[in-house]
């Protein structure tokens, strides 16, 4: 089907570079467009930005176009990324962006999935049979380790406090680059990461208070009680590894 121009909408994009568009703009003044564009039901355009900014500049009225209904803006996403992805990979700053953004949009459309929710359930002996978490089902889809996940959603968030670490050309060198500017090794346990341990009481769900954590260096582990301030109800949480 032919849709107009002036009726797609575009929201923000996630490739940020979108290169030249020369050879792609005088294949569509020649051969026309080989390949539809990808929108919604709404004409929130889902793929094809390139294409769509060509035929704008070329002055066309109307595009041809594929509809797609996605379930909600997560599965939107997706199927962008995967369309965006098809022909150039993303640089590892957008990938690590894109999985930040993608992350938001499933906990945002599965609420009873996010790590919190799940803790909760988890206390309650009521956990969902089959219900991941994003980094669970992320790392399950590409085929990586959980902590290959963890450490690119980690990327997204240091990259916003240190910007010079976009400018490295990998993440590994990134990762450095990290531990350059602030002296701290990366991947031992932070603590921002031990004071973000929430445990909720499973007698009366409340949030549990914690001591201070102890290290024992001979078995290489955090330790840290938990006590409900309702009932007697105390959990002994134990994290391996060194800050
Ligand atoms: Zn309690």
């Amino acid at each position: 089907m032919k849709i107009k121009l002036n009726e797609i909408k575009v929201g923000e994009r996630i490739r940020k570079e979108i290169g030249d568009l020369e050879d792609l703009q005088s294949s569509m003044r020649d051969l026309g467009l080989m390949q539809p564009i990808i929108v919604d039901e709404q004409n929130n355009l889902i793929a094809g930005y390139r294409r769509y900014l060509c035929a704008q500049r070329q002055g066309w009225d109307e595009i041809e176009a594929v509809k797609v209904c996605p379930n909600n803006k997560y599965e939107k996403f997706v199927m962008e990324l995967q369309e965006n992805t098809l022909h150039k990979p993303l640089s590892w700053v957008e990938e690590v962006k894109a999985m930040e953004k993608e992350k938001q949009l499933y906990e945002e459309t599965f609420p009873e999935a996010t790590p919190k929710a799940v803790a909760i359930a988890a206390c309650h002996h009521k956990r969902i049979p089959g219900l991941k978490t994003y980094v669970q089902a992320k790392s399950k889809l590409v085929s990586r380790s959980t902590k290959t996940v963890i450490t690119k959603l980690t990327l997204a968030k240091l990259i916003k406090k240190y910007p010079e670490l976009e400018n490295e050309p990998t993440m590994q060198r990134a990762l450095r680059k990290y531990e350059e500017l602030t002296g701290k090794r990366y991947g031992t346990i932070s603590d921002a990461l031990l004071h973000r341990i929430s445990i909720y009481c499973s007698k009366c769900s409340r949030k549990m208070q914690k001591s201070k954590w102890v290290y024992n260096k001979e078995q290489n582990v955090h330790t840290a009680n938990y006590n409900c301030t309702e009932c007697t109800n105390n959990i002994k949480c134990i994290v391996k590894g060194a800050k």
